[in-house]
């Protein structure tokens, strides 16, 4: 019985795994069979397979055709494995000898016509063949711009069936441009919407610390959050330019590693929302608006396909929450998990599981209802328990892992001249990336990688401050009702050294973590 096993590639949550594709052609009545946990989208493979072999002249088996995917526990979803399927059914009929598609991987969707589209993912399916050793991957040609940044692994691109045979039989074939080809989307044959509900991600490479003018003391703060990583808060009148500050925190932070770049960019492959190169190293920006249900922050199911949710899109990255307490209450109550664990779990009946999500947290609030309650407060019109009610829309646990909080009022004319020239975040980035060296120098043997992650027991016992910024830090701590919040001046005084390029935190560290605690009343408190 003529049997042939090839490679494809699916996707599970952000992950690719990669299937086995084992076809047997039989005597008996003309039939194509599919096991192996296929959902519906899968099943339909082998309708599309045969459309686009008979649309490249080629012959169809008339027999029966047994196609086994294996590891069969796993639920194979997606339209990414017609194109093994196809070739598999040819081989096993003896197109190709085996040594051709021994050590390939083939993914992709198949138009009726045969031409080969980009399934959603690419990314990740590439790097999951590169992890289990395959030295060659065939995809579309079209879609794909992605691909660019991996290495490892030879990546021949096809824009038909008939030019994937051709590329299997050594021959060669002219990569011609197939007439009205400008029609592809990833969403072909998937069946999944587009995500209109969900914001523009990883669109920080753009941004420049250079263009916001003033804001002497908030751009500080957005530099030491990058520094230690810590989780920021910007609290202050609308229209006062905090979104605008924030949103230049991932631009500060230092560009993502080869690996974590890959990671990232996977994701959002998965996601449907590929980064351009130029974005590949800058740490992702999510920006989800106020309105976000639960299920597009923290993850969800469509159809079998895992829509990674804000914090997911986040990983690496910064999650930006503006107008923080007009989310919903469960929405805000689901970032617990990942703040605490790094990852978040997506549980329906189609797929559950953990995907990633550690992000640096950056939120915005107005001070209160009004949003004029800054300074001495005048023109505030909000009664105290309504300023109260709307401060206790951040829960406790939320806020009590926010290091920097800071009050932002509107630049002063004065400050708004003297301030011309503003730093690029280049210039802030470099900064940013010795005290990081700096931290990890310290940190080196511990399991942490910045000062924000280190619980502040620990600093106390393994790293003391100078005396006479361990005297100031004892006067605050009697002065002091919340023990937390002492604690999130000592984590701030540490990167404020390394950014000072000094040992250890003395005096003029701790006066200036208290100053980033921020210090009126309500939300910034
Ligand atoms: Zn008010």
């Amino acid at each position: 019985m003529p049997l042939a096993c090839v490679q494809g590639v699916v996707i599970v949550g952000v992950q690719g795994i990669v299937v086995r594709v084992e076809v047997a052609v039989s005597d008996g009545l003309p039939s194509v069979g599919v096991v192996g946990l296929p959902d519906a989208s899968v099943a339909e493979s082998r309708w599309r397979a045969r459309c686009a072999v008979e649309a490249s002249g080629r012959k169809w088996p008339n027999r029966r055709i047994t196609v086994s995917l294996s590891p069969a526990e796993v639920r194979k979803h997606g339209a990414g494995l017609d194109l093994p399927m196809a070739i598999g059914i040819l081989a096993a009929d003896g197109a190709f000898p085996p040594a051709a598609i021994a050590s390939t991987a083939l993914i992709g969707e198949l138009g009726l016509d045969g031409r080969v589209r980009p399934s959603r993912g690419m990314l990740a399916a590439v790097l999951a063949a590169r992890q289990a050793g395959l030295e060659r991957v065939i995809v579309a040609s079209r879609g794909t711009a992605e691909l660019e940044a991996v290495s490892g692994i030879s990546i021949v691109r096809a824009h038909t069936l008939h030019h994937v045979c051709a590329v299997l039989e050594g021959g060669v074939v002219d990569d011609e441009p197939v007439p009205g080809d400008g029609d592809d989307t990833m969403d072909g044959a998937d069946g999944t919407p587009h995500d209109d509900d969900r914001e523009a991600v990883g669109s920080s490479a753009a941004l420049d610390l250079a263009d916001v003018r003033g804001h002497l003391l908030p751009r500080w703060a957005v530099e030491v959050a990058a520094a230690g990583g810590h989780h920021l808060a910007m609290v202050g009148p609308p229209g006062v330019g905090k979104t605008l500050l924030v949103e230049r925190l991932p631009g500060l932070l230092p560009p993502l590693s080869d690996d974590d770049s890959l990671e990232v960019a996977a994701i959002h492959s998965v996601a449907g929302l590929p980064r351009s190169m130029r974005e590949i190293p800058v740490p992702p920006l999510s920006a989800p608006h106020h309105s976000a249900s639960a299920s597009s922050l923290l993850g969800s199911v469509h159809g079998g396909r895992v829509l990674p949710g804000a914090v997911t899109m986040a990983h690496r990255g910064v999650l930006l929450l503006d107008e923080a307490p007009e989310f919903a209450r469960p929405v805000l109550e689901g970032l617990r998990q990942p703040l605490e664990s790094g990852v978040v779990s997506v549980n329906r009946t189609s797929w559950s599981g953990l995907l990633p999500a550690r992000f640096q947290l950056a939120i915005t609030a107005n001070p209160c209802p009004c949003g004029k309650r800054i300074g001495t407060g005048a023109g505030c019109s909000c009664s105290p328990s309504a300023v109260r009610r709307y401060a206790a829309r951040l829960s406790g646990p939320l806020m009590d892992r926010i290091d920097i909080r800071l009050a932002v009022s509107r630049p002063s004319v004065g400050e708004l001249d003297s301030a011309e020239r503003s730093e690029s975040s280049a210039t802030v980035r470099a900064r940013v990336q010795s005290a990081r060296e700096r931290m990890s120098h310290r940190l080196a043997s511990t399991p942490w990688r910045v000062n924000a992650q280190v619980p502040a027991g620990e600093l106390r016992r393994r790293w003391p401050l100078r005396s006479d910024g361990a005297d100031l830090l004892a006067e605050i701590e009697r002065g002091s009702e919340n023990l937390r919040g002492v604690d999130r001046v000592l984590r701030v005084s540490w990167t404020l050294a390394d950014l000072r390029k000094i040992d250890a935190p003395g005096r003029d560290e701790v006066a200036g973590a208290l100053a980033l605690r921020g210090a009126h009343a309500g939300l910034a408190s």
